[in-house]
């Protein structure tokens, strides 16, 4: 994996660990917090990969969830241009997850990933997620954090478009903001 891909994957994740498991709005629906079995489902649908399926018990699952809020303040404090309160929290969460760079082989090539300080779900991925903040907010001015700014939604996402111009979570999001504008010119 190249380390942008690596990147981009991590982030993916962490979009994916944020809309799943903290409570706010989707597109108008009520998302809830999920906990236990639902919280696990929701943990393994977004980390899961083309060759890696996990399945985190669910202590595991519930000790990635102060590090997934964390990094929901990331993005709501990135998206209101509080950048200084970003780093402040992405730099906490890189001592809180103990998150460390390492030179992994890969069909004979060394590639840069990060790691956990052990082998374990949680501290593997709340790593995975200190990481990945770190280099969308120091890293790569491409990589960009927002929260959706369609009625009653909160979901965030990665913009990693060069002129900045993704505005929502989904496109569902999308077309409900153009049919209403649509609408209202009516
Ligand atoms: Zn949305």
């Amino acid at each position: 994996m190249r380390f942008n891909s690596h990147v981009d994957r991590l982030l993916a994740v962490t979009v994916g660990l944020v809309n799943g498991l903290t409570p706010g709005l989707d597109g108008g629906r009520q998302v809830l917090a999920p906990t236990g079995a639902a919280l696990v489902r929701e943990v393994e649908e977004a980390v899961r990969g083309a060759a890696y399926n996990p399945s985190p018990t669910r202590a595991q699952a519930e000790a990635l969830l102060p590090f997934v809020e964390q990094a929901r303040a990331v993005f709501e404090a990135a998206d209101r241009g509080d950048t200084a309160r970003a780093a402040r929290l992405v730099n906490a969460l890189l001592l809180d997850s103990e998150a460390r760079a390492a030179l992994d082989e890969f069909d004979g090539e060394y590639h840069l990933h990060f790691h956990g300080p052990d082998t374990t779900f949680a501290r593997g991925w709340a790593a995975g997620i200190a990481s990945a903040l770190a280099m969308a907010l120091g890293g790569n001015i491409y990589r960009r954090l927002g929260v959706c700014e369609a009625p009653a939604c909160d979901r965030v996402y990665v913009d990693a478009s060069k002129n900045s111009h993704k505005r929502f979570c989904s496109t569902r999001c999308q077309s409900r903001v153009k049919a209403a504008a649509h609408r209202a010119r009516q």
